[in-house]
């Protein structure tokens, strides 16, 4: 745990969050401030400041957050119509948690990727 990051903050249950999803390695909460009727944010409860690093140091662990953002959206019920995962990597994609987290974004057309 890194103890200046929000989210390992979130995973050791010391800030509040609205969990939707939990494993032995990930959790999923709702964003705090939704750009979709359903935002919800899909992380490893290991620190890993972006996708490229944990895709490097755990394979395992990728996958099992792609695993976890696919329950979450089948609980909330974005198979049928399609939903977004994102993952904002660097400054050029305004990533501005630094703990590696999937949006998964969907309940609405979300229109063009970069509009
Ligand atoms: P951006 O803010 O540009 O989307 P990120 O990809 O780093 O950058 O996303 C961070 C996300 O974390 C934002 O969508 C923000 O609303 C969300 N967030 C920040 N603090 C909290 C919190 N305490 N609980 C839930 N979501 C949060």
């Amino acid at each position: 745990m890194d103890t200046d990051c929000l989210f390992c903050r979130i995973v050791a249950g010391e800030i509040p969050a609205t969990v939707v999803h939990e494993t032995d390695t990930t959790l999923a909460f709702r964003d705090i401030d939704p750009k979709a009727p359903v935002h919800v944010l899909v992380i490893p409860k290991s620190h890993h400041p972006d996708v490229v690093t944990l895709a490097r140091e755990d394979p395992a662990g990728s996958a099992g957050l792609l695993s976890a953002a696919a329950a979450v959206a089948e609980a909330e019920g974005l198979l049928t119509d399609g939903f977004r995962l994102l993952f904002n990597t660097g400054p050029y994609a305004g990533q501005e948690v630094f703990h590696v987290h999937g949006h998964v974004l969907g309940g609405a057309p979300l229109g063009p990727m970069l509009a």
